[in-house]
């Protein structure tokens, strides 16, 4: 039996790179799985075949864009109606745009506001009624290294990030008192589809190959120059789960390989 099992997890964003380790480590762990994000229907529903087959847990994908308030609150309904309410909410959809705050497209700014920061207020004023009558929960915020500290030309994105934090610690207050944990966990670089366009603008922008537009990319902010992984990632995220982390509430975890320490 694992740690999860008879709980439901939904990760928003959970198609691809950090969202997909997190499901898979609360999949291992036992939990029913609400996937969402988007992608090749196929795909997705291999994954979940997968995953069903490796750890025996029942899964659902919903399609909700994290913009939409209206399809959170379908995303939210439907997990409740299939599973009978969510135990672990993880957001963590997001999306970057990178421009100089003059040149910023308004429908960016607002995109990213949206999917990285108003989603997480929407799912988590959904999940906490359910929560409190059972007095169990578990918010995890997919902050960032942004969440903390910030770079040139990710305005909206930093934006969010530090609003994240700000909501992950009102929520902890909130629910201080009962069996409900609210944490933000703030990543430094990780090798996602998200993060390779950035790789692949510099290479471009820069004339480098793919491999050095990385090095160059890690060793600016990241002093350990490694990527974190999503499987890292998903490991703090199983401990912040367990009732070893009942009395941690309301902190932004970095794991960034030194980034915010300088
Ligand atoms: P990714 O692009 O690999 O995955 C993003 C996921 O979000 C995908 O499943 C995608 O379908 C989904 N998504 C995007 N827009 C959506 C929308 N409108 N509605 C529903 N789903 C949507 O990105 P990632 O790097 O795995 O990022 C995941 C989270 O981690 C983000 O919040 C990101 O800001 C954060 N983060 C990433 C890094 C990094 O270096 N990759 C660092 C710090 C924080």
């Amino acid at each position: 039996m694992g740690m999860l099992s008879g709980k439901t997890a939904l990760v928003t964003g959970s198609t691809s790179g950090i969202g997909l380790g997190m499901a898979k480590a609360l999949a291992a762990q036992g939990a029913d799985l609400v996937l969402n994000g988007f992608g090749d229907s196929g795909h997705i529903q291999e994954l979940q075949q997968d995953l069903q087959r490796q750890w025996g847990i029942k899964t659902i994908h919903h399609g909700a864009d994290m913009s939409k308030p209206a399809e959170i609150e379908d995303l939210i309904q439907t997990a409740e109606k299939t599973f009978g309410g969510v135990d672990v909410l993880v957001n963590n959809a997001g999306i970057q745009h990178v421009s100089l705050v003059e040149d910023f497209p308004v429908e960016k700014w607002d995109a990213v506001i949206a999917i990285n920061l108003s989603s997480a207020f929407h799912t988590s004023r959904l999940v906490l009624p359910g929560m409190k009558a059972r007095n169990f929960g578990r918010i995890l915020n997919i902050a960032s290294a942004h969440g903390l500290v910030a770079s040139a030309q990710k305005s909206a994105y930093v934006a969010a990030k530090h609003g994240l934090v700000g909501l992950t610690k009102v929520i902890a207050l909130e629910t201080a008192q009962t069996g409900i944990t609210c944490n933000a966990i703030c990543p430094g670089w990780v090798l996602t589809p998200l993060v390779q366009k950035q790789v692949d603008a510099r290479a471009q922008a820069e004339g480098l190959s793919g491999d050095e537009a990385k090095r160059r990319l890690l060793l600016e902010k990241q002093p350990s120059g490694e990527f974190v992984t999503p499987e890292q990632l998903a490991g703090l995220a199983v401990f912040l789960c367990s009732s070893a982390a009942d009395q941690v509430r309301g902190v932004a975890w970095n794991m960034d390989g030194g980034w915010v320490a300088q």
